[in-house]
């Protein structure tokens, strides 16, 4: 696996003989790497002859600083994982790469409503600062398909339509699914953070989508499986607050009054423990 963090030297490696012509694979993460970035990869392995991933903690999609001073840095063992995992080409570039003019010259995308809901609300600027970065990483990489998890289902909807109708790329969208814990949490960088306690009751997450989904059928009243998911979860006593719990339309993140035949819905869930914000989500009828 080649590590490559000047941008000249990525363009060189995508010249080059046997990557020019390959189709690539690309993978965008935060590092910290996991079982769930780990399914991305072997699914661009699977499907192209070049997968490319990216580490870049990147600062403009924190708004909290404290989150961003948290989030846990581990390059050798990152590096190590993605060279078992066969990727091809690690690109680690540095703040100044993606960023050469500071704040300076950053496009601020509008993302319309799918920006201010959910993960909007609570993170403030969150949504331009992944814009940011995914638009310049996929200026530098080029690539045919993007692999994105349904862990962050609100991110994959904001850049398809980033990719696809405001900047009209070549890029493939590729959303692969949530990859779980054995007791079911969503694999996440930030459960490495979670004390003893929180780490057992972090699995109420995934227990109260189980429930909802369980209960989820196409007459059932969308409040009421609010109403049910909020319930569960507000009586964990490592859950600080319930940020949001809610049954939308998987095409838009709008919130149904009734389930209309046809349409997929899915239940999508943020909780603030003391210190780690974790989020997630289930498909109700697929
Ligand atoms: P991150 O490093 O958190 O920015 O994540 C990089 C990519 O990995 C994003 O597309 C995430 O949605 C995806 N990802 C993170 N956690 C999981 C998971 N548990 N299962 C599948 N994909 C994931």
């Amino acid at each position: 696996m080649l590590i490559i963090n000047a941008p000249s030297s990525l363009s060189d490696y995508l010249g080059s003989e046997g990557v020019s012509n390959a189709r690539v694979g690309f993978i965008p993460t935060m590092g910290a790497i996991h079982e769930g970035h780990l399914s991305l990869i072997k699914q661009s392995k699977k499907d192209n002859p070049v997968t490319i991933c990216s580490i870049f903690v990147n600062p403009t999609q924190f708004n909290d600083p404290q989150d961003l001073t948290n989030y846990p840095k581990k390059l050798i063992e990152d590096s190590h994982k993605l060279r078992m995992a066969g990727v091809d080409a690690l690109f680690v570039p540095s703040i100044e790469d993606i960023y050469p003019n500071g704040n300076k010259d950053i496009h601020i995308y509008d993302f319309g409503k799918l920006e201010s809901i959910f993960e909007g609300t609570y993170r403030e600027g969150h949504f331009t600062g992944v814009g940011q970065v995914v638009s310049i990483l996929l200026d530098f990489v080029s690539p045919d398909v993007i692999y994105l998890g349904q862990k962050d289902y609100q991110q994959f909807l904001i850049l398809k339509h980033l990719i696809k109708e405001v900047q009209h790329r070549h890029t493939n969208v590729r959303l692969c699914p949530i990859i779980r814990e054995p007791d079911g949490l969503a694999m996440s960088s930030r459960n490495e953070l979670l004390n003893t306690n929180e780490r057992l009751d972090a699995t109420s997450i995934y227990s109260t989508l189980m429930n909802v989904k369980a209960s989820w059928h196409g007459d059932a009243d969308p409040k009421e499986l609010r109403r049910i998911g909020v319930t569960q979860l507000q009586s964990v006593p490592s859950i600080h607050s319930v940020e949001y719990f809610e049954v939308a339309n998987a095409d838009d993140l709008s919130t149904p009054e009734r389930f209309e035949p046809g349409e997929k819905y899915l239940a999508l869930a943020a909780v603030q423990m003391k210190n780690v914000r974790l989020i997630d989500n289930m498909f109700l009828n697929a």
